[in-house]
C-alpha cells in the first residue's frame, strides 16, 4: 500500500498565484511525464532540478497549462521516495484539472497528512517532527512559524533524547542492582542514583513546560477581547492595531458572518480577537449579545483591553466592568488624550489595582508604541528569548510531558517512602516510554493513523 503512488494539491486553496500539485511514490516520474511536455523528459533529468514545459491531456494531446516542474529523487526527498512538484499559475480551476489527469494516469489521491506519514514511516522524521509540519501548516504569524520550524529541525527531538538517556542510564544503575544484590551499599546506591537522575529529569522537563504556555499562544494566538462603553474608541483601537500590524483576516469556513476571527501581531504575539465581529456592527458588545454571553466571552479571553473614554467622568458600568474583569490580564486604556481630562485617574489606578494602564489618542495614534509594549511584556514576562528557544506548543507533547513529570516524582516519593527498586523501576520505565511517545518512538500503530488524518491534504 505504501508503494503506491500519492499526488493532491499542496498549497491551501484560493492562497496564493502558484499552485502545487505534488506527487510521491515510485512512479512519480513516469506519471508526469504521460501529461508533461518538455525540452527533456522528466525521466531523463537530474535529481533536484526545475523545468519548464505543457501540462497535456493525454487523450487528446491538448496542451492545458504552462508549468514549472521540479524533480525530486529518492530518497533525498521529503517523503524519501520520488516526488515531482508540478508548479503552476493557473488559480483553482487550472490545478483541480492538473491533479484529475495524474489521477487518471495512475496516482491515488493522498490521504489528509499522507505525504507528512510517509516521512515519518521512511524515518526521514519523527513523530515530533511530523506534529511540527502540522503546526507549521497553521502557523499563524512569524513567531509561530520560526516556532514550528525550530521542531521541523528536531530541538524538541533533541530536548527529548537527552531526557530518554538520563532515564536509561538510571535504568542502567538499577540492572546493577539486581545483577549484585548480595551487595547491601548497592541498593542504596541505587536508590541515590534514581533520585539524583529523576530530579535531573523533572527539572527538565519543568523548563519545557514554561514554554508550554507561551507555545500554546504561539500557535493559537491570545485570545483577546476588547470591551468598554460605546463611543470610547473601540473599534478606532481595532483598527489601529490591524493597520498597525497587518490584520490576518480569516473567515472560518462554514459559520455564520458574524463568526470573523481576525489576527494581529503585535511585536511577535499573535492576538485572536475574540467576536470582533460585534465591536464592528453594534460597537457595544453586551449590548448585542447579552450580558450572559458576553460574560462567556470574557470567560474565554486571555487578555481583556479595557478602553475608557478620558474625556468623560467614569461610569457606573464602568467600574463594572472593572469588576467583572478583576481576576484577568486587563490592561487599562485611557483614550482620547487629546481632549481634556475629566475621568478621576486615582480612582481608574485604584480599579486597576496594578495592572497596566496606558494613556492613548488613538485619533492622533499616539501611544499605540506603550500598548504594544505592555502587550509584549505581559507575554514575554519570563524573559524567554523568543525566536531562539524551543517552544512545546502541542497540546499533545505537553500530556505527556505532564504524565512524564507525574512518573519521576512517582520515583522520588517511592525512594523516599522505602519502596524496593523493582517497584520504583516500573515508574522510571513509564517515564521513558512516555517521553518516547513524544518522538514516536514508543508508540503503536492506531496512534500513528490517529495523528496524521489530522493533516491537511497535500502535506
Ligand atoms: P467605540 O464605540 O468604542 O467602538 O468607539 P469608536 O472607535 O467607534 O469611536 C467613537 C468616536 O470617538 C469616533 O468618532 C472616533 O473618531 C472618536 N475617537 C476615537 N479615539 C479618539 C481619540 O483618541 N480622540 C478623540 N478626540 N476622538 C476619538
Ligand atoms: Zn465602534
Amino acid at each position: 500500500m505504501e508503494n503506491e503512488t500519492i499526488a493532491a494539491i499542496s498549497t491551501p486553496m484560493g492562497e496564493g498565484a502558484i499552485g502545487i500539485v505534488r506527487l510521491s511514490g515510485p512512479k512519480a516520474i513516469s506519471i508526469a511525464d504521460t501529461v508533461y511536455r518538455g525540452a527533456t523528459p522528466l525521466a531523463s533529468v537530474a535529481s533536484h532540478t526545475i523545468h519548464y514545459g505543457k501540462i497535456i491531456d493525454a487523450k487528446t494531446e491538448q496542451r492545458l497549462e504552462e508549468v514549472m516542474v521540479s524533480v525530486m529523487k529518492a530518497p533525498k526527498t521529503f517523503t524519501k521516495e520520488d516526488v515531482v512538484e508540478v508548479n503552476c499559475h493557473g488559480g483553482v480551476v487550472s490545478i483541480q484539472r492538473i491533479l484529475q489527469l495524474l489521477l487518471r494516469q495512475g496516482a491515488r489521491l493522498a490521504e489528509p497528512g499522507e505525504f507528512t506519514k510517509r516521512a515519518f514511516l521512511n524515518g526521514r522524521i519523527d513523530l515530533s517532527q511530523a506534529e511540527a509540519v502540522m503546526d507549521l501548516i497553521r502557523a499563524k504569524t512569524d513567531q509561530a512559524m520560526t516556532s514550528a520550524m525550530h521542531q521541523v529541525e528536531g530541538r524538541l527531538a533533541n530536548a527529548i533524547e537527552t531526557l530518554r538517556q538520563q532515564v536509561l542510564e538510571a535504568l542502567a544503575q538499577v540492572e546493577v542492582n539486581i545483577d549484585y544484590p548480595e551487595y547491601d551499599d548497592v541498593e542504596e546506591m541505587t536508590q541515590q542514583t534514581l533520585v539524583t537522575y529523576a530530579s535531573q529529569v523533572r527539572t527538565s522537563i519543568d523548563a519545557l513546560l514554561t514554554t508550554a504556555s507561551q507555545g500554546k499562544i504561539l500557535r493559537e494566538g491570545l485570545h483577546t477581547a476588547i470591551i468598554g462603553r460605546p463611543n470610547v474608541g473601540k473599534s478606532s483601537l481595532l483598527n489601529s492595531l490591524a493597520h498597525d500590524t497587518r490584520a490576518i483576516v480569516t473567515e472560518v469556513p462554514g459559520t455564520t458572518r458574524d463568526v470573523i476571527e481576525e489576527y494581529v501581531n503585535v511585536r511577535g504575539v499573535p492576538l485572536k480577537l475574540i467576536d470582533t465581529a460585534g465591536i464592528r456592527e453594534t460597537e457595544d458588545i453586551v449590548e448585542r449579545i447579552g450580558v450572559e454571553r458576553s460574560r462567556k466571552v470574557l470567560q474565554e479571553a486571555e487578555l481583556i483591553l479595557l478602553v475608557i473614554n478620558q474625556n468623560e467622568p467614569l461610569t457606573d458600568e464602568e467600574e463594572r466592568l472593572f469588576e467583572a474583569t478583576k481576576e484577568f490580564n486587563v490592561i487599562v486604556i485611557l483614550n482620547k488624550t487629546d481632549l481634556p481630562i475629566n475621568a478621576d485617574r486615582e480612582r481608574i489606578e485604584l480599579l486597576a489595582k496594578g495592572r497596566p494602564i496606558v494613556a492613548t489618542s488613538l485619533l492622533n495614534e499616539e501611544g499605540l508604541e506603550a500598548l504594544e509594549q505592555a502587550i509584549a511584556s505581559l507575554f514575554f514576562e519570563s524573559g524567554v528569548e523568543s525566536g531562539d528557544s524551543t517552544y512545546v506548543s502541542n497540546s499533545r507533547h505537553i500530556a505527556l510531558l505532564h504524565e512524564a513529570r507525574q512518573a519521576v516524582e512517582d520515583v522520588i516519593q517511592g525512594v523516599e517512602s522505602g519502596m524496593p527498586v523493582d517497584i520504583v523501576q516500573i515508574d522510571m520505565q513509564k517515564a521513558w516510554e512516555l517521553l518516547g511517545e513524544i518522538t514516536g518512538d514508543t508508540v503503536g500503530e492506531s496512534l500513528i493513523d490517529q495523528l496524521f488524518s489530522q493533516f491537511c491534504l497535500g502535506k
